[in-house]
């Protein structure tokens, strides 16, 4: 069955002409159309610019072209501006926006022959830890449909999940990747802040928003990253390194790796769920790797340190949306002050509102010292933290998320519990690292994931230790229940 096969394994069998692109990319429309209804994980399909694209690609292959992502479909968060194709971000506001240009990180992944099937459900710009604030309503956990996926690339972690494609793309700005990807069963990688291009990605909060990858295997992650990755004069915040070839380097020995295993990531750990890292910390120094304890006292206070910074951010990216140039406009204002006011009132969902607020508070002169900029001065003292962390060690080891996947509704009106859970994802975007996340084991019958995390730019010692761990494991192969 073509949606069992790996990136890998697709892309050999395009290679050697045993299926094409078209064939392909029919499989996947099909199992979208028959098991989306059910997961609520796509809420654009472009099936017909699909079938054209897989149509080239297959006569790109015909000309003698090659490339690991030549033919293989994908599904984009649909945070990421499609040219020509509406780009919701999740949010009513820009329910009727169609992208005039590609983010950079469409455009490279199309230079490359990759064939979009659809757009992908998300938290409202990206405001979320459930996929339960998007305007099209929640996205359900393939595993179980009572439950979240995670968020706020939710819809992205479940269809990858439930295969409705063999990757999509996705952000994290507190975990939104590698979040989703523990409570989905699958691989999910947030790369160093600057490594992937922002271009054309609709900003939740700048100093903290990267774009990356969720996909069954860390090798399939290195294959989509290799293309993703790089510099972009378009971003100013995109950083002139070289891209290392990370598939190179998947099958590295393990022997001297040193793990630190983060004292606060284990403190108050529910016991099933620090068992399940435990045993993936002995998958690793049966590898021959070596583990150390480490500390980051600040650690615990990223939770709050990012819910000052992220809403300060998100409230100066999101007055953009004023109803006067694109996106929603209330009907028949009455005057100019009328238009901004019900616009955005009425465009808006009650949680991007509530950022909006916060951020506008934290940032307002008389608060400005006491929240903004001593949150600035936490981000700094925890950055330093994990650099001197990474003197010790190469890789920083833990939970990704402190429980399984829970019920839709349980948590959605109760902001700061609903904020808990990014309690072990957001150090590394506030630190800028990159991090990933797979799959470990299960708890109650649901997926539950490890993280690691790295100093900046170890996007392929991070892949090469989790390919080994896949390597040696079978948690990554295990589907749901329906959709195997
Ligand atoms: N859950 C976090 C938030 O709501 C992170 C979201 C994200 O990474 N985009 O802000």
């Amino acid at each position: 069955m073509l949606h069992t096969l790996t990136i890998g394994e697709l892309g050999r069998s395009l290679a050697s002409r045993q299926i094409s692109s078209v064939e392909l990319t029919r499989h996947f429309l099909a199992r979208i159309e028959r098991l989306n209804p059910n997961l609520n994980a796509l809420i654009t399909l472009t099936a017909e610019q699909a079938l054209a694209g897989a149509a080239v690609a297959d006569r790109r292959r015909a000309s003698g072209e090659q490339g690991p992502l030549l033919g293989i479909p994908l599904i984009h968060k649909d945070i990421f501006c499609t040219q020509g194709v509406r780009t919701s971000c999740g949010s009513h506001m820009l329910d009727n926006f169609v992208a005039p240009y590609d983010a950079t990180v469409v455009t490279r992944l199309k230079a490359a022959g990759t064939v979009m099937l659809g757009k992908a459900n998300m938290d409202e710009f990206a405001m979320g830890s459930s996929n339960e604030t998007s305007y099209y309503g929640p996205v359900k956990n393939p595993w179980d449909p009572a439950k979240v996926p995670g968020g706020s690339s939710g819809g992205s972690a479940a269809a990858t999940a439930a295969r409705l494609a063999p990757f999509a793309t996705g952000t994290d700005t507190g975990g939104s990747i590698r979040q989703p990807a523990a409570l989905t069963g699958i691989t999910g990688v947030k790369p160093t802040y600057g490594r992937v291009s922002r271009y054309g990605m609709i900003a939740f909060a700048s100093s903290l928003d990267q774009a990356g990858v969720l996909t069954r295997t860390a090798a399939d992650a290195a294959i989509v990253l290799q293309t993703m990755a790089g510099f972009d004069p378009q971003d100013s915040t995109s950083v002139e390194v070289p891209v290392p070839d990370y598939h190179a380097t998947l099958d590295a020995p393990l022997k001297g790796l040193r793990i630190g295993m983060l004292r606060e990531f284990f403190d108050g750990l529910e016991t099933r769920n620090a068992a399940l890292i435990r045993d993936a910390i002995k998958v690793y120094t049966a590898l021959g790797a070596t583990t150390v304890d480490v500390s980051l006292p600040h650690l615990p206070l990223s939770v709050p340190t990012y819910y000052v910074v992220g809403p300060a951010e998100c409230s100066s990216n999101l007055s953009r949306y004023d109803g006067v140039r694109f996106g929603y406009r209330c009907r028949q204002p009455k005057d100019l002050s009328d238009l901004y006011k019900r616009s955005r009132g009425e465009g808006f969902g009650a949680e991007v509102k509530r950022r909006i607020m916060t951020g506008t508070y934290v940032l307002s002169a008389g608060y400005f010292d006491a929240y903004y900029l001593k949150a600035q001065k936490v981000r700094q003292l925890i950055t330093d933290e994990f650099r001197a962390a990474f003197e010790q060690v190469d890789l920083l080891i833990g939970p990704t998320t402190p429980t399984p996947a829970f019920d839709i509704g349980a948590k959605i009106d109760d902001p700061i519990t609903m904020y808990l859970n990014d309690i072990y994802t957001i150090g590394a975007n506030l630190a800028g690292l990159p991090g990933l996340s797979m799959p470990c084991g299960f708890v109650d019958g649901l997926p539950m994931g490890v993280q690691l995390i790295g100093p900046h730019f170890s996007e392929g010692r991070l892949l090469n230790a989790a390919h080994q761990y896949q390597q040696a494991t079978d948690w990554h192969r295990h589907v749901a229940r329906g959709y195997e």
